[in-house]
């Protein structure tokens, strides 16, 4: 590993954010409900209406952030940023504009700087879910924030 990188741990249990746009959220609890028996071995959070739709359809525990209008988007990215949020499923509704759209531009980018798993549709939802690392402990690389700072510092 060079020093320009750290090494990131996405651990067995994952810590998995679900967010649907309204046009898209009867097809996310349905695919929840689908995927209960994996889904139920990881922790669960997502945007509020999304979180509390798919708790009262399946049962499962979804801790909810705000409503993602509201803000529900920026909180799970500021969790990625944290390391508390790892692995995001998003049904994204390409057909309709979003009031949240920088919202929505931002957290897919924070989750391409962390080298978070995201599926924004869901076929790709269910290539991640039935990976065998969802399994698996898995490590990756990001870039070292710590020595950005310092480095920034240094020579702005
Ligand atoms: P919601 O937010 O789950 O509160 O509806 C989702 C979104 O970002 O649109």
């Amino acid at each position: 590993m060079s020093e320009e990188t750290v090494t990131l741990t996405i651990g067995k249990q994952k810590n998995i954010a679900l967010i649907a746009h309204d046009g898209k959220k009867q097809e996310l609890l349905e695919w929840c409900d689908w995927n209960r028996e994996v889904l139920q071995c990881h922790f669960l959070c997502g945007t509020g209406t999304t979180a509390k739709m798919i708790t009262d359809r399946t049962g499962l525990p979804v801790r909810g952030y705000n409503s993602g209008p509201l803000g529900g988007d920026q909180q799970i990215g500021a969790k990625i940023v944290e390391g508390t949020i790892d692995f995001v499923i998003f049904f994204s509704d390409p057909l309709t504009a979003q009031p949240h759209d920088p919202d929505v531009k931002a957290l897919l980018r924070i989750a391409l700087v962390y080298d978070i798993p995201i599926a924004t549709n869901r076929a790709s939802a269910d290539f991640m879910i039935t990976s065998k690392l969802m399994e698996e402990e898995y490590q990756h690389e990001v870039e070292n924030f710590h020595k950005a700072v310092l480095d920034r510092a240094d020579n702005l």
